[in-house]
């Protein structure tokens, strides 16, 4: 601007003191201040540990001295002044211009830096924001997790049905804060329906009933998860207070119920569940409260819960069902083993009576038969004379027979133990069975082994009547040849060789096994008849019309020789091939016969004991005559 042309140019302004004075005072104020900023960052980078672009700092630091020092020279200018201080002031201001235009080049590279700062600031923000939202869902879940753990606790703490669904609800309306909790059952009725069954606070209608057809509930039946439902669904419909209803925010979730049957599977998979039941959660209608989803996992997680609790208590029912069932059992069998008990008694004492009564007269007619054949008789009256001696003795024995097995059967049976003459029991049995045998014209030999002990402890009579039977039935079944009857001691360290599935050997100290074989070269057995020999009636169960027994003589022996701690088995190549009976009876050691204080061994003697003088007063044995 030219100012020599120019009208309006302002005239000179003289010196006014006052706004000198001011301007002083402001350069002497300015110039303090910027000393001061200086200082105050100098301090403050000095206090911190960290802090960057340090020397922009510094520059920074430097332009605000320089721009204090020209304020501060200036206080000089204001008067006349010499050469020096205008010097002065031209280097200051030299060195500003100088620092300031570097200060504002380097901002110019620090601020989108200082700006990038700030946006990591905020992201840094965000992110603990985000942090701070993920830790009050950890802390909802931990809350939930331990309600969940509560109502667990308080729904497995009973294994009654009613109680476990009672308990559910009350804690779930408790926890969430329901307005109302309701479950629907299938229906007894028809399985197409639901029935309301349980209401914590009655505001569904009790006996409300819920097609499972409903578009909306079999979406809740066919889906694990819990689901939110329209208000309006029937499940749902609860009532205000003045009657009216309501559109809630509810949610349903299906709770399974499992039967017994369904753990007897090896998976109880979705298709191993028959029938659900739905849960239903309303929250109050203040249109505030929505479902969260961390409330929904705990709904599912409590059904879960529920279905695992009703399956113990379907268990509980069922075990205590059939524990009920098995006591009604238990007193019917006493009863009924009671009644069999009552029978057997009867039957033994109607026997023990008939058997009395019968023994005598059939003695008498045995005797008088006998005598009437010493006398003078026809040859007709001598077959049948003979033909009622035979029939008498059979008589005879089966009597006996009849009356031994029931004993054995019942257990009252016990053998009488007494020391015996054991060579003179195997004659005396080969002097009974012989004369049967020259009749027959069979030969019969008996072989006592050298060991064999002069004398045995045990129940002679027992004894007897099982080598009479098996001596007998050989004679009996073999129309020519030979019988042979064999005994011998079974040495002691054989006797683990005779173990056999069914009898196992074990020999005390004091007692031996007497082995007994009676082989015969008659009819034989075929071995589909031998595992049935041994049973009562053997006879008749196997339709056999080869003889005349009733098959009781077997059964008897074997159980005789089981009470000796004995085992009889039969062995026979074929019918015709002769059979061999053998048996192993265990017996006392005793010195002498005729010497009762001399009892082999505890084991025997437990048996009920016979005076030798009572032995022998029983000793008689007219039942072995049997119909050879
Ligand atoms: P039973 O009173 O009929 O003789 P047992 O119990 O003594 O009854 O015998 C049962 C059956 O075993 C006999 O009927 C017979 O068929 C068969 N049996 C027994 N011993 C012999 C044998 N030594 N030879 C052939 N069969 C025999």
């Amino acid at each position: 601007m030219d100012h020599h042309s120019c009208d309006c140019f302002e005239t000179q302004w003289p010196a006014d003191d006052i706004l000198i004075k001011y301007q002083y005072i402001s350069d002497f104020f300015i110039s303090i201040a910027y000393f001061s900023i200086p200082l105050e960052l100098i301090y403050f980078v000095q206090k911190s540990s960290y802090f960057p672009y340090r020397w922009v700092v510094m520059q920074f630091g430097a332009f605000i001295v320089l721009c204090g020092a020209t304020h501060f020279i200036n206080l000089w200018t204001f008067s006349s002044h010499s050469r020096t201080v205008a010097v002065v002031m031209t280097v200051a201001k030299l060195s500003t211009a100088f620092v300031s235009c570097i200060t504002a080049l380097m901002l110019v590279h620090i601020i989108p830096d200082l700006l990038s700062v700030k946006k990591r600031e905020l992201f840094l923000r965000k992110r603990a924001e985000d942090l701070d939202k993920e830790m009050g869902l950890i802390i909802k879940q931990e809350e939930a997790g331990r309600h969940v753990r509560m109502l667990t606790h308080e729904i497995r703490s009973t294994l009654d049905r009613d109680t476990i669904l009672k308990t559910t609800m009350i804690e779930l309306g408790r926890i969430l804060d329901l307005e109302e909790c309701a479950l629907w059952m299938p229906s007894r009725r028809g399985c197409l329906v639901l029935e309301l069954c349980y209401c914590l606070h009655n505001l569904i209608p009790f006996g409300s009933t819920v097609d499972m057809n409903l578009s909306e509930v079999s979406r809740v039946l066919s889906s694990q998860d819990a689901l939110r439902i329209h208000g309006l669904c029937q499940l749902a419909r609860v009532r205000s207070a003045v009657g009216a209803y309501r559109q809630p925010e509810a949610v349903a979730v299906r709770v399974p119920l499992l039967h017994l049957s369904n753990f007897e599977m090896d998976d109880w998979s979705d298709r191993a569940v028959d029938s659900y039941a739905i849960m239903v959660l309303v929250l109050p209608v203040n249109g505030v409260r929505k479902w969260r989803d961390h409330e929904l996992e705990l709904v599912e997680v409590v059904a879960d819960q529920v279905a695992v609790a009703l399956s113990h208590a379907a268990i509980l029912e069922e075990s205590m069902r059939a524990r009920d069932q098995l006591m009604e059992q238990n007193i019917a069998l006493e009863l009924a083993k009671q009644e069999a008990e009552m029978a057997i008694h009867a039957r033994n004492d109607f026997l023990c009576v008939m058997n009395h009564e019968m023994r005598t007269p059939m003695h008498a007619v045995i005797a008088l038969a006998s005598l009437l054949l010493e006398t003078e008789l026809t040859p007709e009256q001598r077959a049948m004379v003979e033909t009622v001696l035979r029939s008498s003795n059979l008589l005879a024995a089966l009597i006996n027979d009849v009356l031994d097995l029931s004993r054995l059967e019942d257990g009252s049976l016990h053998l009488e133990n007494d020391v015996f003459d054991l060579h003179g029991l195997f004659s005396e049995v080969i002097r009974l069975i012989n004369p049967i045998a020259c009749v027959k014209k069979v030969s019969m030999t008996l072989n006592c082994d050298m060991d064999l002990p002069a004398c045995g402890f045990g129940d002679e009579k027992r004894l007897m009547q099982t080598i009479l039977n098996v001596a007998g039935n050989a004679v009996k079944f073999t129309k020519e040849g030979h019988v042979s009857v064999e005994a011998s001691v079974l040495s002691s360290e054989f006797v683990g060789e005779w173990r056999t599935p069914e009898f196992c050997p074990t020999l005390a100290d004091g007692l031996f096994y007497l082995l007994v074989q009676v082989k015969d070269s008659g009819s034989g057995i075929t071995q589909q008849e031998i595992p049935h020999i041994f049973s009562k009636f053997s006879d008749s169960q196997n339709g056999s019309i080869r003889n005349n027994g009733a098959g009781l003589g077997l059964a008897i022996c074997k159980r005789f020789v089981n009470l000796m701690g004995g085992h009889i088995w039969v062995e026979s190549e074929g019918l015709g091939k002769g059979t061999t009976v053998t048996f192993l009876v265990k017996l006392g050691h005793c010195n002498s016969p005729n010497d009762p204080t001399r009892h082999g061994s505890g084991e025997l003697i437990t048996h009920r004991y016979l005076s030798s003088q009572d032995y022998k007063a029983t000793a008689s044995f007219p039942r072995y005559q049997k119909g050879f």
